[in-house]
């Protein structure tokens, strides 16, 4: 029996259940899909393709001690099924679980649902998709990062020419398109637990005051997130690892916040996958009353950042730089689009995915509609883009790093945005659009039916996990 291991985003060797099940009768195949529509999809972007690309190099390189490698099937999921009944009879499938946008989610269900009985479908990170509570979630999840790692995949002994791309050819293939992003993170799991290693012991150190910060976040926030995106390396092995740190550490109560974050992580993606439907419709239905219609010329100047607001302009030129941008920032700019600008997340949720590396829709979608107001269940928060400007970056020196234009302005003006011909004008005015949006948004939340569907989602969605953690 030819045991085919399909992997998509869970790219590494260790701790990798399809890859060490598929493995045990060393007689394996390790085929990876490429579909080129798939990176067109609802917010993926060559940024991701790169980055994954690069963790995909080191996967074949490191398989070639097992004597095997990365064979890349470009096609469709539908087109791998036929692919698979056409050139082998006594095979089983193995595959990771991995929830992400519709265009995926339904090529992957009609795959798996074909090969019942010939495919084991594994679970991945600390997800539960079987018979799943709410009220036992978090206690599950503790089960699962706490079971034991699983070791790299057996030598193959398979002797197989598939006829299939090998990773150099395809790489040189899609290298043209992936051109000028140099700045973003580089993928491979030898950079993960590089960055694991020197976050631990090290860079955590005030974490918790820094990550708010865009200036310091860089450094002292782990980057760990497109390595979960893309799998290279497990949540579990991360947590292992950092448990083992914790009680010598002299920085536990940064740890421990990043340690909350792990499980954040999970819980998040546990929401998308609960209610798919989130991908187009928000949490609270009553929400998408709300904004109906959508301005394009608006939306442009938002994620091209020439707002007016220099901090906000600055954050957004950041971001299309390097791929990353801290949690504060991110939830500012998206609190920036829904409440002052007023446009529908559904429009702008997937202009600012493209943008990351490290687009993970679980916890994107989640947390777009949590920062536009429209789960029912988290307060909304209107955040201050003056107020941030002059919190995160005092003199300026960020702004004026990326905005060499306001060199010479005064860092107060800066914050105000009052800067007459030496900036481009603001598109909208800061106060009265931040209290329209608040009174539009309370006003449909006073509503019995608001509360008793708000009762509801918090049902489906909200953590059971008291004390700080997040719904
Ligand atoms: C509008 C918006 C969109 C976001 N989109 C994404 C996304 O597409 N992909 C993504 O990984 N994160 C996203 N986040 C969450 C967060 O901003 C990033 O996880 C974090 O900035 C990544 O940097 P890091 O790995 O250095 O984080 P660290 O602070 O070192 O945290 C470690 C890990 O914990 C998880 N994590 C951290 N914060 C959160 C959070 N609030 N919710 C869920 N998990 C969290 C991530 O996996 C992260 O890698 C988004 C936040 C907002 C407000």
């Amino acid at each position: 029996m030819t045991d085919l291991i399909i992997l998509n985003r869970n790219l590494r060797l260790h701790d990798n259940p399809a890859m060490h099940f598929g493995s045990l009768r060393s007689n394996y195949l390790v085929i990876y899909l490429y579909d080129e529509t798939y990176w067109r999809e609802n917010g993926k972007s060559l940024r991701q393709l790169k980055f994954s690309n690069d963790c995909l190099a080191e996967l074949n390189n490191e398989l070639k001690k097992y004597d095997s490698k990365v064979n890349i099937f470009e096609g469709t999921f539908d087109d791998l099924k036929i692919w698979i009944k056409k050139n082998f009879n006594d095979f089983f499938i193995h595959i990771n679980h991995c929830t992400d946008i519709k265009y995926f989610r339904d090529g992957f269900s009609k795959f798996t649902d074909s090969f019942l009985g010939k495919i084991n479908v594994y679970n991945d990170f600390g997800l539960q998709l079987n018979n799943f509570d709410r009220d036992s979630w978090s206690r599950n999840w503790n089960k699962i990062m706490d079971s034991q790692i699983l070791e790299n995949p057996k030598k193959s002994k398979l002797k197989l020419d598939t006829k299939l791309l090998n990773f150099s050819s395809f790489s040189n293939k899609v290298k043209n398109s992936l051109v000028n992003l140099d700045n973003i993170q580089k993928g491979g799991s030898s950079q993960a637990h590089t960055l694991l290693e020197s976050f631990l012991s090290e860079r955590c150190k005030d974490y918790r005051v820094k990550m708010s910060s865009p200036i310091q976040s860089e450094q002292s926030c782990s980057r760990l997130s497109p390595h979960f995106t893309f799998g290279s390396i497990s949540i579990r092995e991360v947590y292992q690892i950092l448990n083992k740190y914790y009680p010598k550490s002299e920085n536990k109560s940064d740890l421990y916040s990043f340690k909350k974050r792990l499980y954040w992580h999970c819980h998040f993606i546990q929401k998308l996958h609960t209610e798919p439907e989130l991908e187009y419709y928000s949490m609270h239905r009553m929400c998408d009353q709300l904004r109906q219609t959508h301005d394009d010329e608006v939306i442009d100047k938002w994620i091209n950042g020439e707002t007016g607001f220099p901090f906000l302009d600055a954050c957004m030129k950041y971001l299309h730089r390097y791929g990353w941008i801290n949690f504060r920032m991110r939830a500012m700019i998206m609190s920036f689009a829904s409440y002052n600008l007023w446009q529908p997340w559904q429009k702008t949720s997937p202009l600012l995915a493209q943008l990351f590396t490290d687009y993970e829709p679980g916890i994107h979608i989640s947390q777009v509609q949590m920062q536009s107001g429209v789960t029912g269940i988290n307060l909304p928060r209107i955040y201050s883009v003056s107020k941030q400007s002059a919190d995160q970056d005092p003199n300026a020196i960020w702004i004026k790093k990326i905005l060499p234009q306001l060199r010479e302005a005064d860092p107060k003006l800066i914050h105000s945005s009052e800067l007459s011909d030496m900036y481009i004008p603001q598109i909208i005015d800061l106060k009265s659009s931040a209290r329209d949006a608040r009174e539009r948004v309370w006003s449909i939340r006073k509503s019995e039916e608001f509360k008793k569907e708000a009762a509801a989602v918090y049902i489906k969605h909200g953590s059971r996990k008291k004390r700080n953690f997040r719904s």
